[in-house]
């Protein structure tokens, strides 16, 4: 009898932060490395966020606290939802957990049977068919390439539900690609969904604050408030506040999914770290000022790799409306020849030898769902941009 449950067999590391650790690894070895695979902004947690985490360390606020959060983050968060997305969730409709990960791990763990099919648009974050699996569903995988704008359609999301539909994840703007649903595009996916009363929505928000060109950001159950009982409304402050390490996600949905949820926490984690919680809401209710500049040095970023990756032969880069990763499209490169004489023959071999050619670190496509594609994540500072495009050009052209 095998010792590892037969769940592990179903899933695989997450390719993200195999790839980040991966640069970290060859760096510490002395190798000259760019990595460009992390998802995390390079920026510092603001200041008196800091200041009150160190308070409630200083204050004793280091004992255990409910499972799903304090009482205060939750109408910290709250206020959040009314203030930005036009929502009503009291504490008792609000989760607060390890990480944005953990939120979705609980949702799935709370309300997945064998047989309950999550609807997954590709390119897809890496750990949701993952996290699907582990909980006994089954990822039903949507493709929204680079001609849908990476956007899955009305009519593909209405072909995708069956009555084993559980959830459908709409993750906007997206990672990998920075995609954004508008209002008219958003509007046309809940008209749909409105027609299918089993179907829950899970809405990851977590790149919200990340848009660029007066995009307007638009969650789901406030495009369509009649699914919102339906709806899981998840969130955190790791992207938009770089609070990444501090481990904070949260979610507003319906009281019955978020005591499921509770549950699932109290018999596992218990509650998120007592000190960022106090930070947390310390970054939720503070001045929210710096988020807008902080996008717009994004945007910046956003426009010079966009440029130069589409200056690089082989390659095909749209322009996101938000987050911070390009998703360039490498069939220009399948089938050429390395100056080795290896025929790059997927997006992996392409990222691979990026990486021994250059030291650019990316995240092959297929991590992702939809080849052949990289990820670049430009959240680092422009001149490290500048100088990782120009190898990745580099490199290229020195394929037959
Ligand atoms: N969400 C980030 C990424 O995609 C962090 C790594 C992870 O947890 O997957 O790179």
């Amino acid at each position: 009898m095998a010792f590892i449950a037969d769940a592990l067999g179903r899933i695989k590391p997450s390719p993200t932060i195999a790839v980040t650790s991966k640069a970290a690894e060859l760096r510490a070895a002395g190798k000259d490395v760019i990595g460009l695979g992390a998802g995390e902004p390079d920026f510092d947690t603001i200041d008196y966020v800091k200041d009150a985490g160190i308070q409630a360390i200083l204050q004793g606020k280091t004992k255990y606290t409910p499972a799903d959060g304090l009482p205060e983050v939750k109408d910290a968060i709250s206020r959040k939802f009314r203030r930005e997305n036009g929502l009503d969730y009291g504490r008792e409709n609000i989760s607060v957990n390890c990480g944005g990960k953990h939120t979705i791990y609980n949702a799935f763990v709370a309300t997945l049977n064998e047989g309950d099919e999550v609807i997954i648009p590709a390119p897809y974050w890496v750990s949701y068919p993952d996290m699907t699996l582990l909980a006994g569903g089954t990822p039903v995988i949507v493709e929204a390439g680079i001609e849908n704008g990476f956007k899955m359609s009305a009519a593909q999301l209405e072909a995708a539900i069956t009555p084993s539909t559980k959830w459908v994840v709409i993750n906007s703007p997206s990672n990998p690609t920075g995609a954004a649903y508008s209002y008219d595009e958003m509007k046309k996916l809940t008209d749909v969904l409105l027609n299918y009363p089993h179907v829950w929505i899970f809405a990851d928000d977590i790149y919200e604050h990340i848009v660029y060109d007066g995009f307007q950001f638009y969650t789901p159950a406030a495009v369509e408030p009649k699914l919102k009982d339906r709806t899981l409304t998840m969130n955190g402050v790791a992207k938009a506040y770089a609070m990444t390490g501090w481990r904070i996600g949260y979610a507003g949905g319906p009281e019955e999914l978020i005591s499921a949820m509770r549950k699932v926490q109290s018999q596992s984690t218990s509650n998120p770290c007592s000190i960022s919680q106090i930070a947390t809401i310390a970054a939720l209710d503070g001045d929210q000022g710096y988020l807008q500049v902080r996008a717009e040095a994004f945007k910046k970023r956003r426009d010079l790799v966009v440029e130069m990756i589409n200056n690089v032969p082989g390659l095909e880069c749209p322009t996101p409306e938000g987050a911070f990763y390009v998703y360039p499209s490498c069939a220009g490169l399948i089938g050429k020849v390395t100056p080795d004489g290896k025929t790059l023959e997927s997006d992996l071999d392409v990222s691979t030898y990026l990486l021994e050619s250059v030291g650019v670190a990316v995240v092959h496509g297929e991590a992702f769902g939809l080849s052949p594609h990289f990820r670049i994540s430009y959240a680092t500072s422009d001149d490290i941009l500048v100088e990782a495009c120009t190898r990745i050009k580099t490199a290229c052209e020195a394929l037959k």
